[in-house]
């Protein structure tokens, strides 16, 4: 390597103003990322620890970084011990000694550092990421190796991590193949990893048990995973059996959170605003890099090694030239020092931005934006300087701001599932596609309304209210794992949009989410009860989302009719000629039955009930059978000559007893409000007249009746 070229000859100017695009605060920060790399401990070989971790890591780096993933994501952290555990015990069965095992648990513990940079709005999303979302979230693997190369970790510890990212990740990210050129070390924590997050409970799915998750892995040895070290790992169970499971509880049994004093909680503070900075970079620009007082690269990005196709650890610790990188001036001429942005930010002490070319490997030019940052000790001389990367050549990244505003526009403010703008604009692309299409693949939507919903707000409180749609809607995420769209359409309603499923399947699976969301057991619902109801369609030909939207509400309002908690669906040949909404097989509750009887309590004076009544009775074309103080009998509807039920509300006749019950005052918070009047409950109870072929078209007359009654007795 050359030698560097001012940093001896010229003495370090003494700090300016610092104006220009960063502010202070950013410089703040990289000095003390820069601080890490100059704190080290003498990482010896003659250690006198025989555990070999200050050969790997500084220990106070080790705490530190722990210290705040613990305080950031417990979850995590508890996750990465038993990634540790796992991967510790593969490599031992693998052969594997020494430090070279303390390398790969230090790597396996520190896997998932970087997701302290992460914001909450991502890292504690309810359901599944956006596309968008998983892109920002796919940052916090670089932002890890930043750190890590900052605070001189061990180079083994540095090629594992960077070749792990090929790790498995759910169902709905795509799988990286696994060849033999990655680090054996990078393989066995891509196992680990895979193994403890398909174990673990999720809120909605127990952690699957060893043998299934065996099947898993070897279902993909050979592409995604290692087939031998997925085998390692199976003998190692086998052999040890209880003693592995219970090992692998230990390791929880055994952490403890600590509680943080103030200097600790000033460090986790500290170590956050580092990666939240670095979260910031990572997501705006290419790469960077920073050098120390000694013009020795302390940090070389995983963005920039892409960009450059340069190795960071052969380029950390050695000497920062002008000819370090390959770049001219903006006419492909090589640099002199007086272009060299390098040399300008130490001899005027500002950060400024400058335009290169950089020469891409193969020989091709760039246009790059270099950021230049001097960072100042408390001195005021200069104790390194950041160069942060833009690829202009394949326009801006977008802003921050602008992935906010995407995420914020496209995304229900509540419960974090896509909006009802989102699934409309998702809905509307599908069709035009499925339009377009010689054979469409089938598409399905359900509609889904909360029962009762007002009941639980007005029991529970809105809060809880609140509380109840975000676990549904976290629910309906963690329930779909097919590629479907789940979505707020507003209120206690919501929207899921199913690709590739027919209406038989949808209707399942809407089945599915439905017992899944009556079983519910939240804490706060205090026992209340929980059901949704499901209104399901399928696009036919012709479809648009308003008509799509229209058939699956008519649906839901048919599942409501029949008697809430139960799936509907509907075709377009079903509603044009008003056939019988179809409800699941596994319905039990009593819509079999042919007589209906239902409750509700109105304040209402006995003069305004016969006044009810008879407003009733003329604007149904009812007839009055029977009139009693506290009892009324009517017949609504006509029949025809032969004792058959038809299919309009006036040829399906019925016959409806309406009592009259008093509440006593101390039994209902509603008889405050109007002192002066009775609270009454009125109680109808309906039966067929005629011959009824299925009991579900009773029901659903039946209710329409009783919302009929309803409405007029509750009505000012
Ligand atoms: P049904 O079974 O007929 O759907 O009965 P319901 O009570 O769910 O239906 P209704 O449409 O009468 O009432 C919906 C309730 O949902 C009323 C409203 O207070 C509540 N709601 C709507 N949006 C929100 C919200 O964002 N938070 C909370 N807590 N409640 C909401
Ligand atoms: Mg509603
Ligand atoms: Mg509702």
């Amino acid at each position: 390597m050359n030698s560097p070229l001012v940093a001896n000859d010229n003495p370090m100017p003494q700090q300016q103003s610092v104006h220009g695009s960063y502010n202070m605060d950013s410089s703040l920060i990289l000095k003390e990322l820069l601080a890490l790399s100059a704190e080290q401990e003498n990482l010896s070989l003659e250690s006198a620890e025989t555990d070999y971790i200050d050969q790997v890591i500084a220990r106070k780096h080790l705490r530190k970084l722990l210290t705040a993933l613990q305080a950031r994501d417990a979850a995590t952290l508890c996750h990465s011990r038993r990634v540790a555990f796992l991967a510790k015990g593969m490599a031992t069965n693998l052969g594997w000694e020494g430090i070279h095992l303390k390398q790969l648990e230090i790597a396996a513990l520190l896997h998932d550092i970087g997701k302290i940079g992460v914001p909450d709005h991502i890292l504690f999303k309810p359901g599944k990421l956006t596309s968008d979302e998983i892109e920002l979230m796919s940052h916090y693997h670089n932002i890890g190796l930043d750190v890590l190369q900052a605070c001189g970790t061990d180079n083994e510890v540095l090629t594992i991590l960077s070749q792990t990212r090929y790790h498995f990740s759910g169902a709905t990210n795509g799988y990286q193949y696994i060849g033999s050129d990655v680090h054996q070390g990078a393989r066995i924590l891509a196992i680990a990893d895979a193994y403890d997050s398909l174990a673990s409970n999720q809120v909605y799915r127990s952690g699957k048990g060893h043998d299934e998750i065996m099947a898993i892995l070897m279902e993909s040895a050979g592409t995604q995973f290692d087939g031998n070290i997925a085998g390692a790992l199976s003998r190692w169970e086998q052999n040890e059996q209880v003693a592995f499971h219970n090992a692998l509880l230990e390791v929880n049994r055994l952490y403890e959170p600590k509680q943080l004093n103030e200097r600790e909680a000033q460090e986790v503070n500290l170590v956050s605003n580092i990666f939240s900075y670095l979260f910031q970079i990572e997501s705006l620009y290419d790469g960077f890099y920073i050098v120390n007082t000694d013009f020795q690269f302390v940090l070389f990005s995983p963005g920039l090694e892409k960009l450059t196709d340069f190795n960071a650890i052969e380029l950390l610790g050695t000497a920062w030239t002008k000819n370090s990188l390959p770049l001219t001036n903006t006419e492909g001429a090589s640099l002199n020092s007086a272009d060299c942005s390098m040399n300008r930010v130490i001899t005027n002490g500002k950060p400024m931005t400058s335009e290169f070319m950089l020469e891409r490997p193969g020989g091709r030019l760039i246009n790059i934006e270099v950021q230049s940052v001097p960072m100042f000790g408390d001195d005021g001389h200069l104790v390194g300087v950041a160069e942060i990367f833009r690829d202009l050549s394949r326009g801006l990244k977008r802003p921050q701001e602008f992935n906010d505003l995407k995420l914020a526009a496209s995304m229900d403010a509540l419960t974090s599932v896509a909006n009802r703008g989102e699934l409309e604009t998702q809905l509307a692309i599908m069709l035009s596609r499925f339009n377009k299409e010689q054979n469409p693949a089938p598409l399905s939507i359900m509609f889904i309304d909360a029962d009762h919903f007002k009941n639980i707000n007005d029991t529970l409180g809105h809060s809880i209210g609140d509380d109840v749609l975000i676990e549904m809607a976290r629910l309906f995420q963690h329930e779909t794992y097919s590629g479907e769209l789940v979505g707020r359409y507003g209120g206690e309603e919501f929207v899921i949009i199913c690709p590739e499923t027919d209406l038989k399947h949808a209707v399942k699976k809407a089945d599915r989410l439905r017992l899944a969301l009556s079983n519910l057991n939240m804490e706060s619902l205090n026992q209340t009860p929980l059901t949704a109801s499901f209104g399901v369609a399928e696009v036919e030909a012709g479809d648009t989302v308003e008509s799509l939207f229209r058939r699956s509400d008519k649906a839901l309002y048919n599942a409501k009719e029949t008697g809430r908690n139960r799936v509907c669906s509907l075709t377009n040949q079903q509603a044009l000629t008003g056939a019988v909404p179809q409800l699941t097989d596994s319905e039990e509750t009593a819509v079999d039955a042919m007589d209906f009887e239902q409750s509700f309590n109105a304040c209402i004076s006995s003069d305004i009930i016969v006044y009810k009544l008879g407003g009733f009775v003329n604007d149904n074309g009812a007839h009055l059978t029977e009139v009693r103080t506290n009892r009324a009998v009517l017949r609504l509807g006509k029949s025809g000559l032969l004792p058959f039920w038809g299919k309009t509300d006036d040829r399906q006749p019925v016959q409806v007893e309406i009592e009259f019950g008093s509440v006593s005052s101390n039994t209902s918070a509603t008889t405050t409000s109007r002192a002066s009047t009775p609270l009454v409950e009125i109680t109808i109870t309906i039966s067929p007249l005629g011959w009824v072929k299925k009991p579900t078209l009773f029901q659903r007359r039946a209710n329409r009746v009783f919302r009929l009654l309803k409405d007029y007795f509750l009505a000012e």
